[in-house]
């Protein structure tokens, strides 16, 4: 695939200053977001190609380069493809954490501190996902949650470092602890330096001689764990929560992994989530709607009563302000849209059909021809707040 120009992917001018190029990666890094876009492909090629440009276009030795050579001119420097998503924001942390300030994206992007410092000893530890069922009532309110998570945990015996005492452990004689060979060898094109994993030590640069008895020299044991994590209002299906160095152990005190936390939405019994706002289908007697009345609804915090106004048509939406889901990034909420509708009874007795047939004959019971082909705004009214 042929690359876009940089400039045209995020929207400056070839003379544009370092805070427009900012201002323009920021302003698209946050329309593209993969949690505002879940599951959308484009978007997300797209947002890995905008930080690939502000990759090159914030780094003025890059950008000359490519200026001059476009891009051509940027072979051979050491410079990033992002085919993964999380080597976005562990590039570009800071940007979304000052823009995003105090919100669930600082814990899902961990402020950009996802990137892994290279071991002195030991081997990382794997990253677990687990899944978090949510209820609406608690994305409503943000929750706290208990998760029992099977993982690997550093061995209590060894304190996580594989050696039966401390000085079990000794540098690695065929590396001398750099856990790297390195091998010179030479061509028609000169020397060069091959450097590959000490295979004795697998790239620790320490090994173990007097095993631990409790874990037989890994540093770490499989149990099971409980992990709190403060899920913040307004989440929605999708959404993650890193917490980082929750995840396995790393073999012989390796750094640990992330546990990553992954919401799920639970089907609410009468609720639909429709963004912020939650639809809600209120069902109330034919005199009830041409008469009016006052009804109890419940919410996603409890009951409240709502007015029904008199001649109140079938399908009409009732707007009741802010009892939706709060904002996951502003301020406020959404909205509970009742949805009215009239309820037709199945069983009556002979003299309640009496009395419906008698009411059936009375004059304003029935729609006229003209009301019955007219007045179709109220039909429109309902798709609107599905659009
Ligand atoms: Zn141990
Ligand atoms: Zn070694």
């Amino acid at each position: 695939m042929t690359k876009r120009d940089y400039y045209e992917v995020l929207g400056v001018s070839r003379t544009a200053s370092e805070d427009e190029i900012k201002k323009a990666y920021r302003q698209l890094a946050l329309k593209l977001h993969p949690d505002r876009n879940p599951g959308n492909k484009e978007a997300e090629e797209k947002f890995k190609e905008a930080a690939e440009a502000y990759e090159v276009l914030s780094d003025p030795d890059k950008r000359h380069r490519y200026d001059q050579l476009g891009h051509e001119g940027l072979r051979g420097t050491n410079y990033r493809d992002f085919t993964n998503v999380n080597d976005v924001f562990s590039a570009f942390g800071d940007i979304f954490g000052s823009s995003f300030g105090g919100t669930i994206f600082d814990e899902v992007f961990g402020g950009g501190q996802r990137t892994r410092r290279r071991q002195q000893h030991g081997q990382p530890g794997s990253d677990l996902r687990i899944r978090l069922p949510l209820t609406l009532e608690e994305i409503a309110t943000g929750v706290e949650k208990k998760l029992k998570v099977k993982r690997q945990k550093a061995c209590d015996t060894c304190h996580g470092s594989g050696a039966r005492t401390s000085s079990g452990r000794s540098t690695c004689p065929q590396c001398n602890g750099s856990g790297e060979l390195r091998q010179v060898s030479r061509s028609m094109f000169g020397q060069f330096v091959n450097i590959s994993t000490c295979p004795m030590c697998e790239g620790e640069g320490r090994i173990v001689k007097d095993q631990c008895p409790a874990c037989r020299g890994e540093g770490r044991l499989s149990g099971e764990s409980t992990i709190k994590v403060t899920v913040p209002a307004g989440v929605s299906e999708g959404n993650y929560i890193p917490l980082q160095g929750q995840g396995n152990a790393g073999r012989r005190g390796g750094q640990a992994g992330d546990l990553i936390v992954v919401i799920e939405e639970e089907k609410h019994p009468y609720f639909q989530r429709n963004g912020d706002d939650i639809i809600y289908d209120l069902i109330i007697s034919f005199p009830q709607a041409v008469l009016g009345s006052d009804v109890e609804v419940p919410t996603l915090n409890g009951k409240a009563r709502l007015t029904i106004d008199p001649a109140t048509p079938s399908g009409r939406m009732l707007r009741m302000r802010e009892r939706g889901i709060p904002h996951l990034n502003s301020y406020g909420s959404g909205d509970q849209l009742v949805r009215v509708n009239i309820w037709v009874p199945k069983h009556l007795t002979p003299r309640e059909k009496e009395l419906l047939k008698e009411l059936a004959k009375s004059e304003h019971i029935s729609p006229t021809e003209e009301e019955r082909n007219g007045d179709r705004s109220f039909f429109e009214k309902v798709k609107d707040v599905f659009s």
